[in-house]
Protein backbone atom coordinates (compact mmCIF):
# COMPACT_ATOMS: atom_id res chain seq x y z
CA UNK A 1 0.00 0.00 0.00
CA UNK A 2 1.61 3.30 -0.78
CA UNK A 3 1.82 5.85 1.79
CA UNK A 4 -0.82 8.27 0.82
CA UNK A 5 -3.52 5.51 0.78
CA UNK A 6 -1.16 4.80 4.50
CA UNK A 7 -2.18 8.45 5.85
CA UNK A 8 -5.82 8.09 4.29
CA UNK A 9 -6.14 5.47 6.24
CA UNK A 10 -5.20 6.98 9.31
CA UNK A 11 -7.32 9.66 8.82
CA UNK A 12 -10.37 8.14 7.69
CA UNK A 13 -10.32 5.78 11.23
CA UNK A 14 -9.32 8.84 13.38
CA UNK A 15 -11.55 11.26 12.04
CA UNK A 16 -14.53 8.38 12.44
CA UNK A 17 -13.93 7.59 15.91
CA UNK A 18 -13.76 11.30 16.73
CA UNK A 19 -17.42 11.91 15.26
CA UNK A 20 -19.36 8.80 14.25
CA UNK A 21 -21.85 8.87 11.63
CA UNK A 22 -25.16 7.61 12.04
CA UNK A 23 -24.12 6.50 15.82
CA UNK A 24 -27.90 6.54 17.33
CA UNK A 25 -30.99 4.50 16.40
CA UNK A 26 -33.25 5.39 14.01
CA UNK A 27 -36.80 6.48 15.19
CA UNK A 28 -38.31 4.28 12.27
CA UNK A 29 -35.97 1.58 12.52
CA UNK A 30 -37.74 -1.77 11.61
CA UNK A 31 -34.64 -4.01 11.11
CA UNK A 32 -31.60 -4.64 13.13
CA UNK A 33 -29.21 -7.10 14.06
CA UNK A 34 -26.58 -7.15 16.89
CA UNK A 35 -23.03 -8.21 15.94
CA UNK A 36 -20.09 -9.78 17.92
CA UNK A 37 -16.43 -10.26 17.33
CA UNK A 38 -15.14 -12.03 20.91
CA UNK A 39 -11.76 -12.21 19.00
CA UNK A 40 -11.44 -7.96 19.65
CA UNK A 41 -14.54 -7.94 21.82
CA UNK A 42 -16.38 -5.91 19.70
CA UNK A 43 -20.16 -5.25 19.89
CA UNK A 44 -22.26 -3.56 17.36
CA UNK A 45 -26.25 -3.14 16.61
CA UNK A 46 -27.24 -2.00 13.43
CA UNK A 47 -30.13 -0.26 12.85
CA UNK A 48 -32.24 -0.25 9.63
CA UNK A 49 -35.14 1.60 8.01
CA UNK A 50 -36.13 -0.65 5.00
CA UNK A 51 -39.04 1.25 3.15
CA UNK A 52 -39.48 -0.44 -0.27
CA UNK A 53 -36.39 -2.59 -0.31
CA UNK A 54 -34.27 0.94 -0.06
CA UNK A 55 -32.08 1.55 3.22
CA UNK A 56 -34.25 5.02 4.22
CA UNK A 57 -32.24 5.13 7.39
CA UNK A 58 -29.64 3.40 8.80
CA UNK A 59 -27.95 3.92 12.84
CA UNK A 60 -25.46 1.57 14.74
CA UNK A 61 -24.34 1.79 18.26
CA UNK A 62 -22.39 -0.26 20.51
CA UNK A 63 -19.01 -0.14 21.61
CA UNK A 64 -15.40 -1.46 20.16
CA UNK A 65 -11.96 -0.77 18.99
CA UNK A 66 -11.31 2.19 17.06
CA UNK A 67 -11.44 -0.05 13.61
CA UNK A 68 -14.66 -1.35 14.27
CA UNK A 69 -16.23 1.55 15.04
CA UNK A 70 -14.59 3.50 12.18
CA UNK A 71 -15.57 0.78 9.66
CA UNK A 72 -19.46 0.73 10.94
CA UNK A 73 -19.33 5.09 10.78
CA UNK A 74 -18.27 4.45 7.18
CA UNK A 75 -20.51 1.97 6.29
CA UNK A 76 -23.81 3.53 7.61
CA UNK A 77 -23.09 6.67 5.01
CA UNK A 78 -22.18 4.85 2.27
CA UNK A 79 -25.13 2.55 2.64
CA UNK A 80 -27.73 5.06 3.56
CA UNK A 81 -30.08 5.84 0.29
CA UNK A 82 -28.94 2.13 -1.04
CA UNK A 83 -31.61 -0.27 -2.28
CA UNK A 84 -30.84 -3.77 -0.31
CA UNK A 85 -29.36 -5.27 -3.56
CA UNK A 86 -26.56 -2.40 -4.08
CA UNK A 87 -25.55 -3.25 -0.14
CA UNK A 88 -25.51 -6.48 -0.48
CA UNK A 89 -22.92 -5.52 -3.68
CA UNK A 90 -20.84 -3.44 -1.20
CA UNK A 91 -20.16 -5.80 1.43
CA UNK A 92 -18.99 -8.64 -0.91
CA UNK A 93 -16.83 -5.92 -2.60
CA UNK A 94 -15.53 -4.84 1.44
CA UNK A 95 -15.10 -8.34 1.83
CA UNK A 96 -13.03 -8.94 -0.86
CA UNK A 97 -10.90 -5.90 -0.12
CA UNK A 98 -10.38 -6.18 3.23
CA UNK A 99 -9.78 -10.27 2.53
CA UNK A 100 -7.16 -9.15 0.08
CA UNK A 101 -9.26 -10.82 -3.13
CA UNK A 102 -8.97 -7.77 -5.00
CA UNK A 103 -5.85 -7.75 -5.15
CA UNK A 104 -2.58 -5.48 -4.61
CA UNK A 105 -3.76 -3.04 -6.79
CA UNK A 106 -7.42 -2.71 -6.04
CA UNK A 107 -9.84 -0.12 -8.03
CA UNK A 108 -9.68 2.86 -6.36
CA UNK A 109 -11.95 4.64 -7.85
CA UNK A 110 -14.57 2.07 -8.12
CA UNK A 111 -14.36 1.56 -4.13
CA UNK A 112 -14.13 5.03 -3.44
CA UNK A 113 -14.06 6.07 0.36
CA UNK A 114 -14.17 2.10 1.32
CA UNK A 115 -10.17 1.86 -0.78
CA UNK A 116 -9.06 3.03 2.51
CA UNK A 117 -9.65 -0.22 4.35
CA UNK A 118 -7.38 -1.87 1.85
CA UNK A 119 -4.69 -1.42 4.71
CA UNK A 120 -6.71 -3.66 7.05
CA UNK A 121 -5.56 -6.80 4.98
CA UNK A 122 -1.95 -6.21 6.62
CA UNK A 123 -3.47 -6.92 9.43
CA UNK A 124 -5.04 -10.49 9.59
CA UNK A 125 -6.44 -10.12 13.11
CA UNK A 126 -8.22 -6.77 12.47
CA UNK A 127 -10.35 -8.26 9.24
CA UNK A 128 -13.08 -9.17 11.37
CA UNK A 129 -13.10 -5.86 13.45
CA UNK A 130 -13.33 -4.23 10.29
CA UNK A 131 -16.11 -6.64 8.76
CA UNK A 132 -18.12 -7.09 11.54
CA UNK A 133 -20.74 -3.95 11.07
CA UNK A 134 -21.02 -5.16 7.45
CA UNK A 135 -22.04 -8.65 8.42
CA UNK A 136 -24.37 -7.50 11.05
CA UNK A 137 -25.93 -5.16 8.43
CA UNK A 138 -26.32 -7.76 5.68
CA UNK A 139 -28.28 -9.56 8.48
CA UNK A 140 -30.60 -7.15 9.75
CA UNK A 141 -31.26 -6.72 5.56
CA UNK A 142 -32.21 -9.78 5.72
CA UNK A 143 -34.22 -10.21 9.04
CA UNK A 144 -37.69 -9.28 8.42
CA UNK A 145 -38.81 -9.13 12.67
CA UNK A 146 -40.87 -5.73 12.95
CA UNK A 147 -39.27 -3.18 15.26
CA UNK A 148 -41.44 -2.66 18.66
CA UNK A 149 -41.11 1.00 18.76
CA UNK A 150 -42.57 0.66 14.88
CA UNK A 151 -45.50 -1.31 15.52
CA UNK A 152 -46.67 1.08 18.01
CA UNK A 153 -46.02 4.29 16.19
CA UNK A 154 -48.73 2.95 13.37
CA UNK A 155 -51.32 2.57 15.74
ZN1 LIG B 1 -11.87 -4.79 17.04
Amino acid sequence: MDNELRELYQQVILDHNKSPRNFRKPEHANHSAEGYNPLCGDRIDIYLELENGIVKDIGFQGSGCAISKASASLMSSIIKGKTKKEAEILFNKFHDLITGKLGDEPDIEELGKLAVFAGVREFPARVKCASLAWHTMVSALNEDKKNISTEDASN
